[in-house]
């Protein structure tokens, strides 16, 4: 993937991105404050969040296995995948097993890291995107850089444009609810037609064998009520032990996402139900990369993710660059530490250094990922340049011996910093005097 500074420098350059990132980033932050200041109990809400979490982390195994068992009692049937491909194979197969050459598919960042669209065109399955914004990506072969507002680097004239060219052939309005309009018309028919269903998930219920998705359009509802099969990959990290665990989930995330105090459409299901809704309905379990994350004890807690964006909309590096200098489907804060977990660190070594350590991320994050400490644990882990590496090998070497640490000092106050170094960063002048030359001063030697 290209390092992030090179990507950054690309996206620096695109005036519009970073005005259209300023006035969607600052709205929902605005939003976001005050519907947080209104909760009394927002910091026992984080606690708990991050508890629970803390609680599917340390008891995965156990939470999968009753999580399997619940759906399987239900009516419904569990896939265990251990990479994208596998998880691709599983889609694709409900697919072909039915007969169809397009499915119906609900915004899901995780199917998104797996590739699965792609995955389904080599076999000659379109996956029709619902969501309004994903739906203007896939039209433009474009791909998203908001986790919440895949579009966020699009304004309304381009999607006017957009959709005169593909599916509104005429429209002259980039008035938003004609636009809606137009996308409303195109997609209806496609989900009465669609015999599959394609979703992600927000949360799965260890206890219930459920499956909850929340957004905010109802297309994700018309995905799995409508067709008669549905498919949901669910990331491993998305379990919940209790079905009552949702109570703080379902405060916490559309206060910290949209700024709203509840989601505009939260569906949950449980199984198969005669009659209503789906009649087949396949789990696919995925780890790719994540039973790796769980090893690590500092980075896991970037599995405590809910996906709710807050730490990009305060992200000074992300509000400037957008998402695509990430290179990956989760960009800003989270992804500088999930991504390189997740495809390990030596493809995607940049990330943990696309941050100022500011620590905004950690103070609006609903489930209290303490970013910043999991950049700086990366850090130490990311492959350095060669010159790095010989430069800090001297370090230590000078700082081991106290004759040579001396003479360095002393060096020091007479030889400039490189260049490369002070472009960026003010150097302090080297006091006159030493510690250790006061305390032979003082106390002798
Ligand atoms: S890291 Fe925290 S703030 Fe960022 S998307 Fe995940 S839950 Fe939200």
């Amino acid at each position: 993937m290209t390092s992030f500074p090179e990507a950054a420098r690309v996206e620096l350059a695109n005036v519009q991105l970073r005005a259209n990132l300023r006035n969607a980033t600052d709205t929902i932050r605005a939003k976001r404050a005050r519907v947080v200041a209104e909760a009394p109990d927002w910091e026992e809400l984080r606690e708990a969040g991050k508890a629970i979490k803390e609680d599917v982390l340390a008891h995965m195994d156990e939470y999968l296995l009753q999580f399997e068992a619940a759906v399987q009692e239900v009516g419904g049937r569990v896939h265990w995948a251990r990479d994208a491909a596998e998880a691709n194979a599983v889609v694709a197969g409900v697919a072909r097993a039915h007969g169809v050459d397009e499915v119906v598919k609900v915004k899901s960042l995780t199917t998104d890291e797996i590739g699965l669209n792609d995955a389904l065109a080599a076999v000659g399955i379109h996956a029709l995107e619902t969501d309004f914004a994903e739906l203007i990506l896939q039209l433009d072969g474009d791909w998203p850089s908001h986790i919440l507002v895949p579009a966020i680097h699009r304004n309304r004239t381009e999607i006017r444009d957009l959709f005169a060219r593909t599916i509104a052939p005429g429209i002259a309005s980039d008035d938003p609810r004609d636009l809606a309009e137009a996308a409303r018309v195109y997609l209806r028919e496609r989900f009465l037609a669609a015999r599959v269903g394609v979703s992600g998930a927000n949360f799965g219920i260890a206890e219930t064998g459920a499956v909850c998705v929340v957004e905010s359009e109802g297309n994700g509802r018309m995905c799995t009520t409508l067709p008669e099969v549905l498919v949901t990959v669910l990331g491993i990290e998305k379990l919940l032990p209790r079905f009552s665990d949702l109570e703080v989930f379902l405060q916490l995330l559309p206060r910290s996402a949209t700024g709203e105090r509840m989601n505009p459409y939260t569906s949950i299901w449980t199984g198969v139900t005669e009659g209503d809704g789906p009649q087949e309905f396949h789990v696919v379990l995925l780890d790719n990369g994540r039973t790796r994350v769980l090893r690590d004890e500092i980075g896991r807690q970037a599995l405590h993710c809910i996906r709710c964006s807050a730490c990009l909309n305060v992200c000074p590096v992300y509000s400037r660059t957008g998402g695509h200098a990430y290179g990956s489907v989760y960009p800003g804060p989270i992804g500088a530490i999930l991504t390189p977990q997740l495809r390990g660190i030596e493809n995607a070594a940049s990330l943990p250094f696309a941050s100022t350590l500011c620590g905004a991320c950690y103070e609006v994050c609903p489930v209290k990922i303490d970013i910043p400490r999991v950049l700086l644990h990366l850090r130490s882990l990311a492959p350095k340049p060669a010159r790095e590496r010989a430069l800090l090998r001297a370090a230590a070497w000078v700082f081991r011996g106290p004759r040579r640490f001396a003479a360095a000092q002393r060096l020091g106050r007479r030889v400039p910093f490189p260049r490369a170094w002070t472009r960026s960063r003010d150097v302090k002048p080297f006091p006159s005097e030493t510690f250790r030359d006061w305390w032979r001063r003082e106390r002798g030697a």
